[in-house]
């Protein structure tokens, strides 16, 4: 049996008959940049995240990007990102000019932990991005009070959350600003490069669209410095459709997570993902963590999974303080241990709403003959 890591074929055929004319009407109307099929699709997703803006914009890296130059981030800041994340989430200050200070996340969530970002603040510190790593939601409360009284900003980076809750609300209003990625991998993906950019000020909204077609109110006004950030006419119609779509979809990942906790759980040899009272887990990606025998066990497992015809992916095996591109800020191998340990030892399981009962089970029981061995 073949089990790929992620399978976007599937999905696009359940809905060919929705996604093919919303393409050709995209064509036939040659609105092919912004246009109504992206206004459309930003008032539905406003409205599915309970936020009063949300803009379409070209990827989620802009989107952080985007989020924090229209909160006012600049060179010279500080702006305090977790180790355990994509890199895209730095981009976010870099691309400010801001430089980015690491903070190791907890061992439940594996998201930012919010007893280590006080130590990290300094005079400097204009946010904290908070990321909903792999669909789970960050502890926002402990975030929001930390920034409340340093009068900092909080930003959230949603990449991989769409749909996910923290206590009964959906992410993306529930701070400052907040980015979303559409990338195709995405819970909500687009068939292209997209993302998203939602807030409830008025002002960061009106400044962000701003920003994202040339610093214009008007054609050829330039009121400010900005750039290109647009979303795309298609992508706007594909992701129009898609919405429709997503809490099934979410459902089905949630569904899948349930039988992979079911059938992994006799095993004591790993570390299964952990909901946290607080969240709705919307499982971009399910993680396990592999206990004894350091990255050489996690990866002879990788190993064995992949003669067996299943794929599986790691994030991330690079931290970010440990990046070669972060050499400069003189971060050290050992600072941040959850962080690292997540890296050596865990391991992605194959995740999305179409995989079926017989292939899960083909997992969970490769998994468990691994550990009998
Ligand atoms: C995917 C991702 C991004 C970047 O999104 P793109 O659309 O690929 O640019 C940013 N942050 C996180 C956490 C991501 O997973």
């Amino acid at each position: 049996m073949q089990v790929p890591f992620l399978d976007l074929k599937i999905q696009y055929k359940s809905i060919k008959n929705e996604i093919d004319p919303a393409i050709q009407n995209i064509l036939d109307n040659t609105a092919f940049v912004l246009g109504k099929a992206v206004s459309d699709f930003e008032t539905e997703f406003a409205h599915e995240h309970a936020v009063k803006h949300c803009l379409g914009v070209s990827s989620g890296t802009d989107g952080n990007h985007l989020a924090l130059w229209a909160l006012g981030v600049k060179a010279g800041d500080e702006v305090i990102v977790p180790a355990n994340t994509f890199i895209a989430t730095a981009w976010g200050a870099t691309l400010c000019g801001a430089t980015p200070v690491f903070v190791d996340c907890e061992p439940g969530s594996y998201n930012i932990d919010p007893n280590k970002v006080e130590a990290a603040i300094t005079k400097k510190t204009k946010a904290i991005v908070a990321v909903h790593l792999y669909g789970q939601p960050a502890d926002l409360d402990p975030l929001k009070e930390i920034a409340a009284k340093h009068k900092i900003l909080l930003v959230e980076d949603c990449a991989q959350s769409h749909f996910a809750e923290y206590k009964g609300r959906r992410v993306g209003g529930l701070s400052d600003a907040a980015s979303f990625s559409f990338y195709p991998g995405k819970n909500l993906g687009a068939y292209g490069e997209g993302g998203a950019v939602t807030t409830n000020n008025d002002e960061v909204a009106k400044i962000v669209k701003m920003l994202r077609d040339h610093g214009a109110v008007q054609k050829y006004n330039h009121e400010i410095l900005g750039h290109n950030y647009r979303m795309e006419g298609i992508q706007g119609a594909v992701l129009g459709v898609k919405l429709k779509h997503l809490n099934k979809w979410t459902n089905g990942r949630r569904n899948v997570a349930q039988k992979y906790n079911e059938l992994l759980k006799k095993t004591d040899a790993i570390t299964l993902p952990k909901e946290m009272s607080y969240a709705k887990h919307v499982y971009h990606l399910f993680v396990i963590k592999v206990n004894n025998g350091g990255s050489q066990k996690r990866d002879e497992l990788a190993q064995y999974l992949n003669s067996k015809g299943i794929s599986t992916g790691l994030h991330y095996p690079i931290p970010l303080h440990l990046q070669p591109c972060f050499r400069n800020l003189g971060y050290k191998k050992g600072q941040f241990p959850v962080t690292e340990s997540l890296a050596e030892t865990g391991i992605s399981l194959p995740m999305y709403p179409e995989i079926t009962d017989e292939q899960i089970g083909y997992v969970c029981e490769s998994i468990n003959q691994f550990f009998a061995k």
